[in-house]
Order: structure tokens, then C-alpha cells, then sequence
């Protein structure tokens, strides 16, 4: 490892454990911590996973590191400290936030991601993409929740990290979640690795299920095998666990996904009127695309059949149409 790689590792490492003292044992990180166990966290979960505080001060990090023999120039690269271009002075990037680390899959800290108190914009703040840390690879929580997803031969793909870390206490250990990015084809690669079944569990609302669906496409056409969850409007599953309970969560939301037709079915319901003709006609056309791409002949016969009885159309008919519909582009 070159030894600026291997300062940058040992930089993270230190604040990990430094940021997460700050919110357990100080008089500074008290209100973090409070904020946290109000939204429900508990401390075994912010043991586990690490979490801390950042100072709400300009040059905290940057003199505690330097303190410690780390070069500006290191921890720049690394992220953890900004220049001003008025000045050149340098300041931390992380200031008043509660801190979680991104590990990657041997379990050594690469990156932050720091969660506003208030109201701040961004509500996540990441650390930039370094020589250590790749957001377009990384997912979070994969170092913990690999061994479960192989025993399970299952994974839970989130949108955030409070929905991994309450689904990790409702009994979802096999939860992951992307970085505040879109799901990548390295993503599906490394997933795909340790197992070939997932169910996505996004935001109940229109960026969640947007998403969801870009999503179970990418992992359909990889040749995984993919389930969508879904809870009420608006909800995501942290919010749904803190007002369903786990036990709900378990079973009518994971065990509860629909496949991937049956979410598309209802993708393509959204904001149509299907009394209406034209919100009815477009809508089975989107069906019979979908049927369209299927490979399996007995599959493509139940939902065509399906659709027929729905809307009183004949069997024939269908089968036609969609026999015409080109598939190549989605
Ligand atoms: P919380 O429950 O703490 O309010 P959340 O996870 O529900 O957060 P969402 O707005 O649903 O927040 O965003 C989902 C995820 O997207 C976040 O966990 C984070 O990883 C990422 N994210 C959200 N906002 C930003 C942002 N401004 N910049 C970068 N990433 C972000
Ligand atoms: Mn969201
Ligand atoms: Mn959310
Ligand atoms: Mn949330």
C-alpha cells in the first residue's frame, strides 16, 4: 500500500473513533445524542455501527490530525479537510454532524457521511470521491451485512442509512443501502457475488418508487432475481418501523414484496384514471411492453390472460399487439 493510501486509512480511522466518543462521552456531542435516541436509535445501534459527531468547529479535524504528523496535502486528498480558495486557508469539511462511517468490505473506514442536526442543506453531506473511497462501488453496511446475506442467499437494498440501521434493529441484518447515488452496474456486481435475490425497499415516495423501478430493471436485466417492497404514501421504511413496529415490518413490508410484474402493474396504475379511455388504452400498452420482454412463454400467457379478463379485451387481440410491440429500447 503507498504510504499516502495508508495514511489516508489511518486518518479515517482515527476520527471514527474519535467522532464516536465525541457523541458518546462528551458534553459537546450530548445534544447529537440526544437528537439520535429521539429519533429511536439506540446506543447498541450506534455502537454497531459506529456513529459519532462532528465538532461544531472550523478547524477541529485539521488540528487534531496535524497534531498527529497527517500533511494537509494527505488529508485534502482524503477529503476530510477543504482549502479556501480566498485564503488558502484549510477548514474541516465535517462540522456539526452527527458522523456515520462508510466501511468498506474488509471493515476499514474509507469515508463519512455527515447528517445535519437541523435543517442545513445538504441533509447528507459525503465525503468526496478519493483515492479511497468510490461511490459508485461501495455500498453501505456490505462489510456487516454480507455474511447474513449469504447465509440467507438474500440481500435488502435501502435508500438510507437510518433505513439500514433501523431495519438492522428490526431483524433486517441483510440491509444495504447505495450512497445517495443511484444503484451502479458495479453495485449489481459486487451484490451479485454473494447472491442473485434481492428485494428493493425505497422511499414510498415519487423519487423512492422512481428509483425502485430504474432499479429492478438493472437488476432484472443483470439476471438477478427481484422483489419490490412497498408501505404506505410517503413513508420510508424507518418511518414505517417507528410507527408499524419490526414485527410489521417483517412481514407485511420484506416478506410482503411483490415481484417484479406485480410492481410494475401497479408503477404503471400510478396517476392514471382507468375509467378514463386514455389513461385505460396507454396503460395497456405499458402492460403489453412489459409482457413483451418476458422470456417465459407460460409467464407471458398468465399476465396477458390476466389483462384480458381485467378490461374485458379478447385473449387474441392481445396477443397480437404485443407480439408487435418492439422491446429493444426501454
Ligand atoms: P433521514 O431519515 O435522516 O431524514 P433519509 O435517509 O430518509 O434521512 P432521504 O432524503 O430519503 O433521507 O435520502 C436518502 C439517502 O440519500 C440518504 O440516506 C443519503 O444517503 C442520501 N442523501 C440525501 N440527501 C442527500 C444530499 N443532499 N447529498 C447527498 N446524499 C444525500
Ligand atoms: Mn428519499
Ligand atoms: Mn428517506
Ligand atoms: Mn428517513
Amino acid at each position: 500500500i503507498p504510504p499516502d493510501i495508508q495514511q489516508m486509512l489511518e486518518a479515517h480511522e482515527l476520527l471514527r473513533k474519535f467522532y464516536h466518543h465525541l457523541l458518546l462521552n462528551t458534553k459537546d456531542g450530548q445534544h447529537a445524542l440526544d437528537y439520535l435516541l429521539t429519533r429511536g436509535f439506540t446506543i447498541e445501534s450506534i455502537e454497531k455501527f459506529q456513529i459519532g459527531y462532528s465538532l461544531n468547529s472550523w478547524d477541529f479535524v485539521y488540528k487534531f490530525l496535524a497534531k498527529r504528523k497527517f500533511s494537509a496535502e494527505v488529508m485534502q486528498k482524503a477529503g476530510l479537510i477543504i482549502q479556501s480558495e480566498k485564503d488558502g486557508s484549510f477548514f474541516d469539511r465535517f462540522r456539526n454532524r452527527i458522523m456515520f462511517p462508510i466501511f468498506d468490505q474488509s471493515g476499514k473506514t474509507i469515508a463519512f457521511s455527515g447528517r445535519t442536526l437541523g435543517d442545513d442543506d445538504p441533509k447528507y453531506l459525503n465525503s468526496p470521491e478519493t483515492p479511497i473511497f468510490n461511490k459508485s462501488k461501495i455500498l453501505y453496511n456490505f462489510h456487516l451485512a454480507r455474511p447474513q446475506i449469504k447465509k440467507l442467499h438474500h440481500a435488502v437494498l435501502f435508500e438510507g442509512f437510518a433505513d439500514v440501521i433501523s431495519g438492522d434493529l428490526a431483524g433486517v441484518e441483510n440491509g444495504i443501502a447505495t450512497m445517495g447515488t443511484s444503484l451502479t452496474d458495479d453495485h449489481i456486481a459486487a451484490l451479485k457475488r454473494n447472491t442473485q435475490s434481492i428485494t428493493i425497499c425505497y422511499d414510498s415516495d415519487n423519487a423512492g418508487i422512481e428509483a425502485a423501478f430504474r432499479a429492478a430493471n438493472l437488476f432484472s436485466d443483470a439476471g438477478c432475481q427481484v422483489k419490490v417492497a412497498s408501505m404506505p404514501d410517503g413513508l420510508d421504511p424507518d418511518d414505517y418501523i417507528k410507527q408499524f413496529g419490526p414485527e410489521k415490518f417483517r412481514h407485511e413490508v420484506i416478506e410482503a414484496s411483490s415481484t417484479l410484474m406485480t410492481f410494475k402493474l401497479q408503477y404503471f396504475r400510478r396517476g392514471k384514471k382507468l375509467q378514463d379511455e386514455g389513461d385505460r388504452l396507454l396503460y395497456i400498452e405499458e402492460v403489453l411492453t412489459e409482457i413483451s420482454r418476458l422470456e417465459n412463454a407460460v409467464e407471458k400467457d398468465y399476465y396477458l390472460r390476466q389483462l384480458a379478463e381485467e378490461f374485458s379485451l379478447s385473449l387474441e387481440a392481445l396477443k397480437d399487439q404485443e407480439k408487435q410491440i418492439n422491446f429493444s429500447d426501454r
